[in-house]
């Protein structure tokens, strides 16, 4: 990381098997090695995710949480659940905002890995409906203590977490070092075996090294992984919500004028 900020838990929250190790597994690994616990939150288990027709849903569902697992084992993650919803088919609902926010409350993490809802250009859209549901859940609906009382009946207290990290954003302003674990993310991207259609690590490392140059001119590291981040750190009132970047100046600021 580039600045002082060690979060103890991370929780990335992705609709697909498979988005979390292509958006965030070199960070991911980083982290763990760092010693925060990292938890994996997935909206669907990707059944519709292949090109085979005799496969049903259920069978492909049961192979990809499977390869999830074992992606998520070799980057260090604590733990992957599932909330089982049909691939391709989220919307953005309250169901959906309260086991978001059943989870926040539960895993308590210090900053929540999640995709860009808002970016302009084409995505899934499974992967916009995650981005925008999470960010409600995460602001203010987890951490007021009014919303989802059913979560309270069960003894999850409001949480609030200090960071939101968006990957497949348009506008970044976080750069992950991934050089150290490119290697880990390549090994749990393979792990990925009904995803890969035959790619194989040399394909995986070609495709790195291709970007690498431009890679290194845009974030100073020859392979990274670029997030955009929210602070959600309580701010005093009438202040307007920032970037991370902006808050942290004025914190320094703060610290010379004392
Ligand atoms: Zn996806």
């Amino acid at each position: 990381m580039t600045d002082d900020f060690r979060p103890e838990r991370a929780l990335v929250i992705v609709a697909h098997p498979d988005d979390a190790e292509f958006l965030c597994g070199g960070t991911v690994a980083r982290l763990a090695d760092q010693g925060c616990e990292v938890f994996y939150l997935l909206a669907t288990s990707g059944d519709k995710g292949t090109k085979d027709a005799s496969l049903t849903p259920q069978e492909l569902a049961a192979i990809r949480e499977r390869e999830q697992r074992s992606a998520a084992a070799i980057l260090g993650v604590r733990q992957c659940f599932f909330l089982g919803y049909p691939d391709g088919e989220l919307e953005e609902t309250l169901e959906l905002r309260g086991q978001i926010v059943r989870y926040i409350r539960q895993l308590q993490p210090n900053v929540v890995l999640t995709w860009d809802g808002f970016r302009t250009g084409f995505n899934h859209r499974d992967h916009r409906v995650v981005g925008r549901v999470v960010r409600d859940a995460v602001y203010p609906a987890a951490h007021d203590p009014l919303y989802h009382p059913e979560l309270r009946e069960l003894g999850l207290d409001p949480h609030r977490i200090d960071e939101l990290w968006l990957f497949g954003t348009e506008e970044p302003d976080h750069h992950v070092d991934i050089g150290p674990y490119l290697e880990r993310k390549i090994d749990a991207l393979l792990a990925h075996e009904s995803q890969m259609r035959g790619r194989t690590r040399d394909d995986l490392r070609k495709l790195w090294n291709a970007r690498a140059k431009e890679v290194k001119q845009r974030t100073g590291f020859r392979f990274a992984e670029s997030f955009r981040r929210i602070d959600n750190r309580p701010r005093p009132p009438g202040s307007a919500p920032g970037a991370v970047a902006a808050a942290s100046r004025s914190r320094r600021r703060a610290a010379v004028r004392t």
